[in-house]
């Protein structure tokens, strides 16, 4: 066992979704698990305390159940980063590159003072295109992101490492081999 292997083993691999060749890390079974999501959540949190954040950025949609919940538990507000077209009010946004095309991340103008800093929040990182987007937006409108974390990082795919060097420090719980 190393550490966290015992949340590890709660997650289910799918493999071949949602297309060929494709090993998907399902974590609605660990976060179904009334003992690993919790202990997800304290672990995490526990990480987020020494990060001097002001407020918890859950990416849409795993990173909403995961950064609701570390907010709370940190005793910090939560704000959602969502896709294109989702939030009601005056949006700012940054469009990433997919494998097939473009996505589009946003957060309401007023969500954030800028001088604020941010703790970023999903459930994985693979390429890490979402989560720089992510933090591209927020440094966009004058807001420092603390850390970035993850409970899974599939390391072969290189995002956690563009975070760095991006100069986000990350942190994940656990890592899977592959794609
Ligand atoms: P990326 O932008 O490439 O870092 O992809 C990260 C986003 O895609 C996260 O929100 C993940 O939930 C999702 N994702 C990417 N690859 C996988 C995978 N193998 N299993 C489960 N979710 C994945």
């Amino acid at each position: 066992m190393t550490a966290n292997d015992d949340l590890r083993q709660l997650v289910r691999t799918i493999p071949d979704f949602p297309r060929p060749g494709i090993q998907f890390r399902d974590i609605t079974t660990l976060f179904g698990d009334a003992w690993g999501f919790g202990e997800t959540v304290r672990r995490l949190a526990a990480a987020a305390r020494d990060s001097d954040a002001q407020v918890v950025a859950g990416i849409e949609a795993r990173g909403f159940i995961l950064g609701g919940a570390i907010a709370a538990a940190l005793g910090l507000g939560f704000v959602p980063v969502r896709k294109r077209g989702k939030l009601p009010y005056q949006t700012i946004g940054r469009d990433y590159e997919l494998e097939y095309g473009q996505d589009r991340v946003e957060i309401h103008v007023d969500a954030i003072a800028s001088g604020a800093r941010v703790l970023l929040v999903d459930d994985l990182v693979a390429t890490g295109g979402t989560a720089l987007a992510a933090v591209e937006l927020f440094r966009s409108v004058g807001v420092e992101v603390a850390a970035a974390m993850f409970v899974i990082d599939l390391p072969e795919l290189g995002g956690a490492e563009l975070l760095r060097q991006a100069g986000v420090p990350v942190t994940s719980l656990f890592a899977f081999a592959g794609h």
